[in-house]
C-alpha cells in the first residue's frame, strides 16, 4: 500500500508530495488557508479560494501553484490527485491521491453536517483514509447549529438590551463568516474586526452573501454586535470598550473548562469540524482498508477504530500503549 510518513506533516515518498506541512517543501498539497495549514512551498496544489485566502495572509501561495477546481481529476506524472470540498472553510479541500492502482483520501479539516459559509463536503471510497480526529472523543457531540445560533443571537440581545456591547469571538476565516451569517434576518447590527473585514470581502469576491456589516469604529460600536478574532482578548480593541460581554465560538465549548481558559462570559459550541459521530461516519462512508489519524484526539480515535476491527494509527505517535498490551 501507499507509504505514509510523518515529520510536522503528511509526506507520500512514493509521490514525493507532502500534505499540509509546516515550513517549506518542495511539493505540498495545502488543504486550506489556516495558520496550521500553510507554508511557503516550491510547487502547492490547492484551490482558488486557498490560494486567495494565502495571498492576503501571507503574501503568497507557493511560488508555482496548481489550482484544482473541486472535482477535476491532475495528472502529475506518477500520480493522479483530485480535489473534494471539506465542508471546513470556503475553499477547504480533501485530497484523493490515485497511485499504482490504489486510493488514498487526504481529509484536511472537515466537516460533514452542512454548514453556511462552506461547500458541503462530500466522500468517496479509498484504501487509506488519513483523516484530522481533533474532536476524536465520543462526548464531543455539537448541538444542532440552528439551536447554537439560536442562544448566541439571545445572547447578543440581552446584551444590547443591558446596554453593552455583545462580542463574539470566532477565527478571522470561517468561522467569524459563519456567525455574520447566522445573524442574517435579524435586526442585529454588525461590526467587524478589520482582519475579519479582509477576508469577509474576499469570501464576496468569490460569490458569498452577508447581511449588512461596518468595520470596526470604536465610536460607533455601541448598540453594535463585534465580531473579533480570539486573539483580541487582552488587547486595547477590547479594552476601548467598557460595557461588553465576551462569547467565544468553538467546538471547544463543549467543555466546561473553555469559559475559564478563555475568560469570557460564555462559550458557544458551533464548530467547523467533524464531531466524534461525524468521524465514524466518514470512516463509514470511505470504507478503508487502513486509517491514520492526525490532530486532537489522534491516538484515542485510532483506538477506537481498532476496536472496530479497523487497521488505525495516529501518525503523531501515542500507539504504544496497547503494544504494551
Ligand atoms: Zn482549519
Amino acid at each position: 500500500m501507499i507509504t505514509v510518513q510523518f515529520d510536522r506533516g503528511v509526506y507520500l515518498p512514493s509521490c514525493d508530495l507532502w500534505l499540509d506541512p509546516r515550513g517549506n517543501r518542495p511539493f505540498a498539497f495545502v488543504s486550506h488557508a489556516h495558520a496550521d495549514h500553510t507554508g511557503n512551498h516550491q510547487r502547492t496544489i490547492l484551490t482558488e479560494p486557498t490560494a486567495r485566502f494565502m495571498r492576503a495572509r501571507m503574501g503568497s501561495s507557493g511560488k508555482v501553484q496548481h489550482v484544482l477546481r473541486y472535482g477535476e481529476c491532475r495528472d502529475f506524472g506518477n500520480f493522479r490527485a483530485t480535489c473534494l470540498p471539506a465542508g471546513h472553510v470556503l475553499g477547504s479541500a480533501q485530497l484523493l491521491i490515485e497511485h499504482a492502482g490504489e486510493r488514498l483520501l487526504y481529509t484536511g479539516d472537515f466537516k460533514l453536517r452542512p454548514g453556511l459559509s462552506a461547500e458541503q463536503a462530500v466522500s468517496v471510497s479509498a484504501d487509506t483514509l488519513i483523516m484530522e480526529t481533533t474532536f476524536g472523543l465520543p462526548h464531543f457531540s455539537f448541538p444542532p447549529a440552528a439551536k447554537t445560533i439560536a442562544r448566541i443571537i439571545t445572547f447578543c440581545r440581552e446584551t444590547l438590551a443591558a446596554g453593552e456591547v455583545p462580542v463574539l469571538l470566532g477565527y478571522s476565516l470561517g468561522k467569524a463568516q459563519e456567525i455574520l451569517t447566522a445573524l442574517t434576518g435579524t435586526e442585529l447590527s454588525v461590526m467587524v474586526h478589520g482582519s475579519i473585514w479582509q477576508i469577509t470581502r474576499l469570501y464576496e469576491e468569490m460569490g458569498a452573501v452577508f447581511p449588512p456589516y461596518a468595520r470596526f469604529e470604536q465610536a460607533e460600536v455601541s448598540g453594535h454586535v463585534l465580531l473579533c478574532p480570539p486573539a483580541v482578548v487582552g488587547s486595547s480593541i477590547l479594552e476601548s470598550i467598557p460595557e461588553k460581554r465576551i462569547a467565544m465560538i468553538t467546538g471547544w465549548g463543549l467543555d466546561d473548562r473553555t469559559l475559564y481558559r478563555y475568560g469570557c462570559d460564555a462559550v458557544f459550541p458551533l464548530s467547523d469540524h467533524a464531531d466524534y459521530v461525524e468521524l465514524l461516519e466518514m470512516v463509514d462512508l470511505v470504507k478503508p482498508r487502513r486509517v491514520f489519524t492526525l490532530h486532537g484526539y489522534a491516538e484515542e480515535f485510532a483506538s477506537d477504530l481498532r476496536r472496530k476491527g479497523f487497521e488505525a494509527w495516529s501518525l503523531t505517535g501515542g500507539n504504544q500503549l496497547e503494544f504494551a498490551l
